[in-house]
C-alpha cells in the first residue's frame, strides 16, 4: 500500500499544553510517518508552531530504545520482556517485604496519557503507597494549591475561546505565551489584541511576548520588567491602588467572597514607593496598569511558572486571586485566573490522581468518604495519608526510599540541584524506567523498558483549558516496544493478580470516569473530535467554558481573599555570588529536551545552551557577546555562550534547562514552597567566570 492510500490519523501535538490538533500520515514502512495539518482542529484551526510541525521527526529516531535492558556489573544488556518483568516484580516485592510499601516512589508523566497515568497511580496505591507524583510538581503545584484552596479547582477558570472573545485586558504575569504556548498566543491573545484588548505583561525578561503584539507601549501594552522574586510587592501595589481608588467591586466582594478585611489590614501600612523601588519598576507604571485592569469591563489574568516556581509560589498566585476577586473578575467570560500549562497532558496527569495527596478528580486521600467511594470501585484499601512528592522522593533516597518506578520522566535533568540528584540515584537500590530514549535518568536504571511514542498509541489528554481530547495512534515502529498502558497492565497483573486487566485505553477510561466525578459524563464517543472541557459530571453535559458562574467550590461557597506579604527568594545575591539567576524555556525546545534535542529541525535552531547577560554586567566582567563563560552557583557550574542583551536587567542572568551538558538545573536551588513543595527554579544566587577555553 502506498503512503497516499493510507488515511492520516487525527491526534494531538505531543508538546505543550495548548493541545493543538495535528494529523500523522503513515507511509509504507512503519517508521515512515509525516506530519500533516488538521485544518479544522478545534483548538488551532490547523495552525502549529515549529515544535508541532517537527513532532513526527523523533518517532523513528535512531536513538529509540527497541528492546528491554537489564543492568549487570554496571553495563546494560538486552533482555527479554519476560526477564524484565520478572526482575521488576521480584525487586518490588522484595522492597515491600523488607522496607514496606512507602519505600517505593512512582513518577507519572505529562508526556503520557490520562489512561496511563491513571493506571500508574492505581498501581502505586495497590502496592500500598501514595508516593506518586508527576511533573506538575515542578511547574504549577503552587498554582494548583492556591486555586483549589481559594476557588475550588486547580485549573484555568476560563477557556481560551471565551477569553479571546470577551477579555478587554490580558494581565500576563510570569508567562511568555509567544515562546511557550505559541498557538495560544497567535490564535487567541493576538486576536484579542487585534479586537482592542490591552496587554499588561509582568516579567523580569523582555521576550517574544513583549514584541509579539505590535502595539504601542503604554497605550495598550505595558511591560513591567520587575526584579525576579518581587511579584508579591508589585501586586500589592496594584491591590493598594485598587483599594485607594474605590475600584473594588463591592457587590461581588460582599456576595461572593470572604477575607477582604484581611487584605485591607495587610496593606494598611504598606509603602508603595518603597515596594516599587524593590521591584525596580516606576510606581506610576504599576498604578497605570492597576487602573487599566481594575476599570476594564472584563480582565483576565494569565499566570506562568515565573509566579509558581518560587518558595512563595502559593502566595504569588493567591495575590493574583486576590486581585481577580476584589475587582469581581471571576465567574464570567473573559475573566479569571488562568495558569498556562506547559506539557500536553500536565493538566490531565493531575486530574487522574497521579499526585500524592489526591485521588482521581482531586479527591483528597485523607477524606474518608472520597477514599471509600474509590475503594468501592477498585476493590482494595487505599492508604489514607498523603505520600511524598517527586522531589521529596528523590531527596529521601538512601533513607525512606529504596526503589523508584519512573514512567517517561527525567528527574536527573528536571529536578533542581541536578548534580545532587545524580549522586542520589547512584545510591538507589532499584530503579525501573520506561521511556522511548535512553534518558539521563535511564542511565541510572536497573531495568529500562522500551515504550512506544505518542504517535503510535491512543488515549486521551487534557489541555491547558481543561479540554479532554483523544489521541489516535498509527502502527508501531519497532516490534519489540510496548505501549505504556500494556506495560503497566502486565506489571500490575503480575504483582496483584487482578485490577489491571484492560485490553484498550477506552476500557481504562471507562473505569477512570467511574472514580473521577469531573470526567464522569465523558465517553470516547462523546469526546469525538472536539473534546469536552471538564467538569462534565453526567452523560450529555457539554462541559464548562468557564467556572464559578454561581459560586465557588470552596467549603463556604465563597472565594477566599487572603492578604500576603513579600518573601524574598531563599538565596539572594552576596559577595561570593552577586548575580540573580533566573530560568525559562525556549519555543524550539521542550523541557529536558529528550525529544526536541533529537529533532533535527528544532536542534538546528538552538543546538546548545546560552545565558543572557546585561551589557553593563558584560562590561564589568569583560565579556564579549558570544564568548564562552562559566556560570556558577553553590550547587554546580555550566559552560555556556554569553548573549549580551538589554532584554535582561542589570544584575540578573537568564538561562534554560533544556541541554544535558549545560542545564540550568545543575545550578538551581532545591529549596521548596512549604505547602506545594514546588522548587524555587526562578531565583538563585550566581556568579560568572570568564576565560573559558573555546
Ligand atoms: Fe504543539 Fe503547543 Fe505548538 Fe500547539 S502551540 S503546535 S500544542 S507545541
Amino acid at each position: 500500500m502506498s503512503s497516499d492510500e493510507q488515511d492520516p490519523v487525527k491526534t494531538i501535538c505531543p508538546y505543550c499544553g495548548v493541545g493543538c490538533g495535528i494529523q500523522v500520515q503513515p507511509g509504507e514502512d512503519p517508521g515512515d510517518m509525516r506530519f500533516m495539518p488538521w485544518g479544522d482542529a478545534p483548538v488551532n484551526d490547523g495552525r502549529v508552531c515549529i515544535k508541532g510541525g517537527a513532532a513526527t521527526q523523533v518517532v523513528d529516531h535512531e536513538d529509540r530504545l527497541t528492546d528491554p535492558l537489564i543492568k549487570e556489573d554496571g553495563e546494560f544488556r538486552e533482555a527479554s520482556w519476560e526477564e524484565a518483568y520478572e526482575r521488576i516484580v521480584s525487586e518490588m516485592e522484595e522492597i515491600r517485604e523488607e522496607f514496606g510499601p512507602d519505600a517505593m516512589g512512582f513518577f507519572g508523566s505529562s508526556k503520557t496519557m490520562n489512561e496511563e497515568n491513571y493506571l500508574l497511580q492505581k498501581l502505586a496505591r495497590r502496592y500500598g503507597t501514595n508516593n506518586v507524583d508527576n511533573c506538575t510538581r515542578m511547574c504549577h503545584a503552587s498554582t494548583v494549591y492556591a486555586l483549589r484552596t481559594s476557588l475550588g479547582a486547580g485549573a484555568m477558570t476560563n477557556s481560551m475561546e471565551d477569553l479571546m472573545n470577551e477579555a478587554d485586558v490580558l494581565w500576563i504575569q510570569g508567562a511568555n505565551p509567544a515562546e511557550q504556548h505559541p498557538i495560544a498566543n497567535s490564535n487567541y491573545f493576538r486576536q484579542a489584541v487585534l479586537d482592542g484588548a490591552t496587554v499588561i505583561q509582568v516579567d523580569p525578561h523582555a521576550n517574544k511576548t513583549t514584541t509579539s503584539f505590535d502595539i504601542e507601549e503604554t497605550e495598550r501594552h505595558q511591560h513591567l520588567q520587575l526584579e525576579p522574586g518581587t511579584d508579591i510587592p508589585l501586586l500589592n501595589i496594584v491591590l493598594k491602588t485598587v483599594l485607594e481608588n474605590d475600584w473594588v467591586d463591592e457587590e461581588f466582594v460582599e456576595e461572593r467572597t470572604e477575607g477582604i478585611e484581611d487584605l485591607r489590614e495587610t496593606l494598611e501600612d504598606f509603602d508603595k514607593e518603597a515596594a516599587a523601588e524593590e521591584c525596580g519598576v516606576p510606581l506610576e507604571d504599576i498604578e497605570l496598569a492597576a487602573e487599566k485592569y481594575a476599570t476594564a469591563d472584563n480582565a483576565a489574568i494569565f499566570t506562568g511558572m515565573g509566579m509558581s516556581q518560587h518558595t512563595c509560589g502559593v502566595d504569588n498566585v493567591q495575590n493574583e486571586i486576590n486581585l481577580a476577586l476584589a475587582t469581581g473578575n471571576l465567574g464570567r467570560p473573559g475573566t479569571g485566573v488562568n495558569p498556562l500549562r506547559g506539557q500536553n497532558n500536565v493538566q490531565g496527569t493531575s486530574d487522574v490522581g497521579a499526585m500524592p495527596n489526591v485521588l482521581p478528580g482531586y479527591q483528597l486521600v485523607d477524606d474518608d468518604e472520597a477514599r471509600e467511594s474509590v475503594e468501592d470501585v477498585w476493590g482494595f484499601e487505599i492508604p489514607d495519608e498523603p505520600g511524598l512528592t517527586n522531589v521529596e522522593i528523590t531527596q529521601s533516597i538512601g533513607e525512606q526510599i529504596q526503589g523508584m518506578y519512573v514512567m517517561g520522566e527525567n528527574p536527573v535533568m528536571s529536578e533542581p540541584n541536578a548534580n545532587h540528584v545524580s549522586d542520589l540515584l547512584d545510591e538507589l537500590g532499584f530503579l525501573v524506567v520506561q521511556d522511548i530514549f535512553m534518558t539521563e535518568t535511564a542511565e541510572y536504571a536497573d531495568v529500562v523498558l522500551p515504550a512506544t511514542t505518542w504517535a503510535e498509541r491512543g488515549g486521551t489528554v487534557t489541555n491547558t483549558d481543561r479540554r479532554v481530547q483523544r489521541m489516535r495512534g498509527v502502527q508501531k515502529v519497532h516490534e519489540n516496544t510496548k505501549h505504556d498502558l500494556d506495560i503497566l497492565c502486565e506489571v500490575g497483573t503480575r504483582l496483584f493478580g487482578e485490577g489491571f486487566d484492560f485490553d484498550t485505553p477506552e476500557e481504562v477510561f471507562e473505569e477512570l470516569r467511574q472514580v473521577c466525578p469531573s470526567y464522569h459524563g465523558m465517553t470516547y464517543d462523546a469526546l469525538g473530535e472536539e473534546g469536552i472541557h471538564w467538569p462534565c459530571y453526567e452523560p450529555g453535559d457539554e462541559g464548562d467554558q468557564y467556572l464559578y458562574e454561581d459560586g465557588f467550590d470552596t467549603e463556604s461557597g465563597l472565594g477566599q481573599i487572603e492578604g500576603v506579604t513579600h518573601q524574598p527568594p531563599k538565596e539572594v545575591p552576596d559577595e561570593e555570588y552577586p548575580l540573580i539567576l533566573t530560568t525559562a524555556r525556549l519555543e524550539e525546545h521542550y523541557n529536558t529536551g529528550t525529544m526536541s534535542r533529537r529533532s533535527p529541525r528544532l536542534n538546528k535552531q538552538y543546538p546548545e545552551n546560552f545565558v543572557d547577560v546585561h551589557p553593563n554586567d558584560a562590561e564589568r566582567y569583560g565579556i564579549e557577546d558570544g564568548e564562552k563563560i562559566t556560570l556558577k552557583s553553590r550547587r554546580g557550574e555550566i559552560e555556556v555562550e554569553a548573549h549580551v542583551t538589554e532584554d535582561i536587567k542589570e544584575g540578573v542572568v537568564w538561562t534554560t534547562p533544556h541541554f544535558a551538558a549545560a542545564s540550568a538545573n545543575r545550578l538551581t536551588n532545591d529549596v521548596l514552597d512549604e505547602r506545594a513543595n514546588i522548587p524555587e527554579y526562578k531565583a538563585a544566587a550566581a556568579e560568572i567566570e570568564v576565560g573559558v577555553e573555546p
